[in-house]
């Protein structure tokens, strides 16, 4: 399970890893209890370092830890904790934030992207991912990771548009069918490769460059 990125914990000795350690609980698990790392992306988004774009409703900014060549979150700079909390008063704000997604691409003529948003954030305040189809990145380090872009657990931005236009509501999935999008057996996003195990995955997705 460590080998594979599969465990929760991770021992991790100095403090740069703890900064390792602060990511790879995203998709490990939703603890937020302390004010902490789940707030991370609202620094972020106040960060020159990280900004990429802005308007008077949001704020496109560089993830943290890239899980491929180009990964980018688009957040609303009005408070809105979770996909859970927005209604269809907040629907013009979702479009422009797809909207604006959809611009940023225009960017990376080069690059195939996915635009949409994990099923379970871990992180506080709404953001849609902008993320290449290539997923080479030293920061897709586990199954989880690669599971949480490229199955159900991954919604297209437009699908949840649509589930909140249709039923006033955004549902997150129960943690049992988020455990078990997350734990999907491994397949290739460009062929029908099916690999061994992630560094095979990883491995193959070079050949795609
Ligand atoms: P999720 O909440 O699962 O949709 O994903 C949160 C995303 O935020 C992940 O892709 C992380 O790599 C990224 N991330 C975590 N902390 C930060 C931060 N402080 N600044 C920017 N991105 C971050
Ligand atoms: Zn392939």
């Amino acid at each position: 399970e460590l080998l594979e990125g599969l465990h929760k914990f991770q021992l991790l000795g100095d403090r740069g890893r703890a900064k390792e350690e602060e990511e790879v609980t995203n998709v490990a698990g939703p603890s937020q209890k302390a004010g902490h790392w789940s707030k991370g992306l609202l620094t972020s988004m106040e960060d020159p370092e990280y900004i990429v774009h802005s308007t008077d409703s949001l704020v496109i900014i560089r993830d943290k830890y890239p899980k491929a060549k180009h990964h980018f979150l688009i957040l609303p700079r009005k408070s809105i904790s979770k996909l859970k909390n927005i209604d269809r008063g907040d629907i013009s704000l979702l479009k422009e934030m797809d909207s604006e997604a959809r611009k940023l691409t225009l960017r990376y003529q080069k690059s195939e992207f996915n635009i949409g948003y994990h099923a379970v954030p871990s992180m506080a305040q709404v953001h849609v991912h902008v993320i290449s189809r290539d997923f080479i990145s030293p920061c897709l380090k586990h199954k989880k990771h690669w599971n949480s872009f490229n199955t159900d657990y991954f919604i297209e931005s437009g699908l949840v548009i649509e589930k909140i236009e249709v039923d006033g509501e955004y549902v997150e999935p129960s943690p049992e069918v988020s455990k078990q999008l997350l734990n999907t057996p491994l397949k290739c996003n460009q062929c029908e490769y099916v690999p061994t195990n992630f560094p095979t995955l990883k491995q193959h997705l070079l050949t795609h460059q």
